[in-house]
């Protein structure tokens, strides 16, 4: 079968290896689609080292989603035909963090796409306990999104929003229009903050009460004016631009917190002052833990959550590369999501 492989720093290659066979607890997908994700663009090209522990060459792709093909002995409740999203991360159950019931925090933990095979593929096996059945309201060609939907929903639950709070969401990209939808669907009202104009208008589209640009020069004044005078109660940020946690901290009101979700390839220096002085909590969030999938797949079965302006393009696996990688790689770059179909 085809598969993308990471074999180290921008070196992946489309190259035939032999279809892998599910163990006694596990299911092989026929992929239907998987998404390419920035993340992956960023440790190919950029910084090599996101990933943890990685054995070259393992095939790339953590938004990934299939048709069960064959199950192994001991699988029980999936069945050939079942349409699947693939529960990305798998935690090992028994460290300090995991009996504590914080598996975000896990650091013996396996994603698909990093340190285990993922989907950008035609077939990929995968463990019965971390396959999600899909509803039917659900299209193939929009399922990997709910990879980074499980992303947006573990950073509002860890944001500790309440319903009618002031929220703020800073970067609206796919992670931050989905963020969006989810603080929306918890019952606050949500303003977006973004440098495209494009983008913002997205949001408006996605139930942004209220959007901002941060390149404004008086943006600050500008979410001042929108609650009060006091500041968003609760910001998340997902740019992962150098001055987008600054922007963050300056959106909350003095007291509120702000969630931090964007991975940052550079480091800036920050006047802690602007958080002892003002007593802003600041959270990190990260990936997601068991329970996050299937809420945002709710979300979206109930209609709260709406992905399909997010899906900017379907391509096959043979031009994953060119019309993918290379693509997201530009600045310039104008998508969300690219779906890959090793079935095109
Ligand atoms: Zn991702
Ligand atoms: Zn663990």
């Amino acid at each position: 079968m085809k598969a993308l492989r990471f074999y180290g720093h921008r070196d992946m290659r489309l190259e035939d290896v032999p279809v892998p066979e599910p163990g006694s607890d596990e299911a092989r997908l026929r992929i239907s689609y998987a998404s390419i994700c920035q993340t992956d663009v960023e440790r190919w090209w950029h910084r090599p080292s996101i990933g943890g522990r990685v054995t070259e060459p393992k095939t790339v792709g953590h938004e990934s989603a299939g048709i069960v093909e064959s199950v192994g002995t001991n699988v029980m409740g999936l069945v050939e035909g079942d349409r699947v999203m693939v529960n990305n991360i798998r935690h090992c159950g028994d460290c300090y963090w995991c009996i504590r019931g914080a598996q975000s925090n896990c650091r013996n933990s396996f994603n698909s796409g990093f340190s285990l095979d993922g989907g950008l593929a035609e077939f990929m096996v995968w463990p019965e306990s971390h396959l999600i059945v899909l509803p039917e309201s659900i299209p193939d060609i929009q399922a990997p999104l709910i990879e980074p939907l499980s992303v947006a929903v573990h950073a509002v639950r860890r944001s500790g929003l309440r319903s009618g709070d002031t929220a703020a969401v800073i970067g609206c990209g796919t992670v931050g229009l989905l963020t969006l939808q989810v603080l929306r669907a918890s019952g606050a009202s949500v303003i977006a903050g973004d440098l495209r104009e494009q983008s913002l208008d997205l949001a408006a589209k996605l139930g942004a009460d209220h959007a901002v640009n941060t390149g404004d020069e008086d943006a600050v004044e500008q979410v001042l004016d929108l609650t009060d005078g006091v500041g968003a109660d609760v910001v998340v940020e997902t740019a992962g631009a150098v001055v987008t946690p600054r922007v963050a901290i300056n959106w909350t009101r003095p007291g509120g917190r702000t969630t931090l979700v964007g991975i940052h390839s550079s480091s800036a220096s920050f006047d802690f002052n602007e958080i002892v002085g003002t007593e802003k909590t600041v959270i990190g969030s990260v990936a997601a833990e068991p329970g996050d999938m299937e809420k945002g797949i709710e979300m979206v079965a109930d209609g709260r959550v709406r992905l399909s302006d997010l899906v900017s393009e379907a391509i096959s696996l043979d031009r994953v590369m060119k019309d993918g990688f290379e693509r997201m790689l530009r600045p310039e770059k104008d998508v969300y999501r690219i779906m890959v179909s090793p079935n095109m």
